[in-house]
C-alpha cells in the first residue's frame, strides 16, 4: 500500500443558518433550542442573510401586529437571501404564510424542533467534524451570558378569550423537575447569574404529569411550583419568577423569597381586575380575591415587587369597569406595570363577546390608566433612595455601568444606572447606594 502523496482535501466550509428570533422570550428558548441543536451538528451562524445558505425565521402570532411584524421579517428574507425556513407560533398557520410567500423552502409549527432540522438537512446538509466539540455544555444562549431564560413548560391549559396561543401551541406539557433542574445547573456552571423561569403558565406546572417525580442529584423531585423553585434557590443564582398567576398555591413560594432563596419578584400578569371583565376574559386564578392575596404575600415578604401588565378596552369594557381597574391599581401599589389597548387576534373569542370599545376610548383609558400608574410608581421609587441593593451588571463601560436590582427583569423592567470609583465588569453583583430615582429607573454609585 502507498501513501496518498496528494495534500489532504481542504476542509469543508461549514453552512451558514441566518436567524430571525421573534417573539417572547418563550419563543426565544425554541430558538436557542435550534440554534443548539444545529450548531451541535457543525452550522455556522451567519451575521447576515446574503452570506447564509439557508434563513430561518421563528415567527410570533400572538397579536396581529406581531402576526404583521413576522411576514415583514419573512419579506427581508426571502428578498435578501430566498431561501428561507419558517417556524414557530406563526407556522401553525401554513396557509396565510404560504398565501404570501409561495418559495418558502419549509414551515413547521411551534415547538416543531425536529421538523425545522429536517428542513435545514434537506436545504443544506450538515458538514459535520466530530472531532470538533462545536457547541457549549450549556447550549446556545441568545441572552447575554450572565442571564438565561428557563423554560418549564410549552402550551398552556387556560382558555383566555383574548388569546390563541393553546390553540397554536397545545395544551400544557411540564418538562420533568430532573432535566430542568440539570439545565438550570449547567447553565450555572457556565457563568450564568440569572436564571428566568418561563412558560406560559408557570404555577400550573407539573399539572399535565400530576407531579410526578423525577431523579435530580441524589433526591427525586417533584414536577411542582414550590419543589423547582426550592431547588433552584439552591443553585446559587438570582431565580426570577414569570408568567406566575394568583393560584392559592402561589401562597407557599413567597416564604422561599422572604428567605432569600429566590429573588422576591413575581411577574403576573393579571390582565384586568373588574371581576365581570375577568370573567369575560375567562382568566385562570381566583382573580376575585388578587388584593386580599397580594397584601397576604407582602406580609409575608415586604420585599416583594411585582409586575403585571393590563389589557384596557376589552371588548365592551365599560367606564365603570374600568374605573374599577383604577381604583385597584392604585390600591395594589405595583412597582412594574405595563398596560396594552386591546387588539382583536384572528381566531380569538373575545372578539365577539361585546361591543368593540372605540379607538380613541381605548387610548384615553391608556393614557388615564399610565397616569395612575406614574403616581404609584414614582412613590415606590422615590422610596428606594437611600438603600444599598445588590446590582447585576447588565453593561459595562469602565466606571459607568448599568444594571438591575433583584426588582426588575432584564427588557421589561427598569436599570439601575451606577458610577463607581473602580471598573465594572457585566455579570458582577455589586452593592449600589440608591441616590435618586424616576418614574422607572434607580441611579446611584457603587459602594
Ligand atoms: S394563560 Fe391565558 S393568556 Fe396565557 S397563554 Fe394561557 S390562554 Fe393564553
Amino acid at each position: 500500500m502507498t501513501a496518498s502523496l496528494l495534500p489532504p482535501a481542504p476542509a469543508k466550509a461549514a453552512p451558514k443558518i441566518s436567524f430571525v428570533s421573534l417573539g417572547c422570550p418563550k419563543a426565544l428558548v425554541d430558538s436557542e433550542r435550534i440554534l443548539t441543536h444545529l450548531r451541535a451538528e457543525g452550522y455556522e451562524l451567519a451575521r447576515r442573510h446574503d452570506g447564509a445558505d439557508v434563513v430561518i425565521v421563528n415567527t410570533c402570532g400572538f397579536l396581529d401586529s406581531a402576526k404583521a411584524e413576522s411576514l415583514s421579517a419573512i419579506g427581508e428574507a426571502m428578498a435578501e437571501n430566498g431561501r428561507v425556513i419558517v417556524t414557530g407560533c406563526m407556522g401553525a398557520q401554513p396557509e396565510e404564510i404560504r398565501e404570501k410567500y409561495p418559495n418558502l423552502l419549509a414551515v413547521t409549527g411551534p415547538q416543531a424542533y425536529e421538523s425545522v432540522v429536517a428542513a435545514v438537512h434537506e436545504a443544506v446538509p450538515p458538514a459535520h467534524d466530530p472531532f470538533l466539540d462545536l457547541v457549549p455544555p450549556q447550549g446556545v444562549k441568545l441572552t447575554p451570558r450572565h442571564y438565561a431564560y428557563l423554560k418549564i413548560s410549552e402550551g398552556c391549559n387556560n382558555r383566555c378569550t383574548f388569546c390563541i396561543i393553546p390553540s397554536l401551541r397545545g395544551d400544557l406539557v411540564s418538562r420533568p423537575a430532573g432535566d430542568v433542574l440539570r439545565e438550570a445547573e449547567k447553565l450555572v456552571k457556565a457563568g450564568v447569574k440569572e436564571l428566568l423561569v418561563v412558560s406560559q403558565d408557570t404555577s400550573a406546572y407539573g399539572v399535565d404529569i400530576r407531579y410526578a417525580s423525577s431523579p435530580w442529584r441524589d433526591r427525586e423531585v417533584r414536577a411542582k411550583f414550590y419543589d423547582l423553585a426550592a431547588e433552584l434557590g439552591t443553585l446559587g443564582a438570582w431565580v426570577r419568577m414569570h408568567y406566575v398567576y394568583p393560584y392559592p398555591h402561589v401562597d407557599e413560594v413567597i416564604p422561599l423569597m422572604a428567605e432569600g432563596k429566590i429573588l422576591p419578584y413575581l411577574d403576573m400578569p393579571l390582565q384586568h381586575a373588574s371581576p365581570s371583565v375577568l370573567r369575560r376574559m375567562r382568566r385562570p386564578g381566583n382573580q376575585e380575591r388578587q388584593l386580599e392575596r397580594i397584601r397576604r404575600w407582602r406580609e409575608i415578604c415586604p420585599d416583594l415587587a411585582i409586575r403585571s401588565t393590563f389589557i384596557v378596552g376589552f371588548p365592551g369594557e365599560t367606564e365603570a369597569e374600568f374605573e374599577e381597574l383604577l381604583t385597584w391599581i392604585r390600591e395594589a401599589k405595583l412597582e412594574r406595570v405595563g398596560c396594552f389597548e386591546f387588539e382583536p387576534v384572528g381566531g380569538a373569542v373575545a372578539n365577539g363577546l361585546g361591543d368593540p370599545v372605540p379607538p380613541e376610548v381605548k387610548a384615553e383609558r391608556k393614557r388615564r390608566f399610565m397616569e395612575a400608574q406614574q403616581t404609584v410608581s414614582v412613590r415606590l421609587q422615590k422610596a428606594r433612595i437611600g438603600k444599598r441593593l445588590p446590582v447585576l451588571i447588565d453593561a459595562a463601560d469602565g466606571t459607568v455601568a448599568k444594571g438591575r436590582s433583584k426588582y426588575d427583569a432584564p427588557e421589561i423592567d427598569g436599570t439601575v444606572h451606577i458610577t463607581s470609583r473602580r471598573p465594572l465588569r457585566v455579570g458582577d453583583i455589586v452593592t449600589v447606594k440608591i441616590e435618586r430615582a424616576d418614574a422607572y429607573d434607580l441611579y446611584g454609585s457603587a459602594v
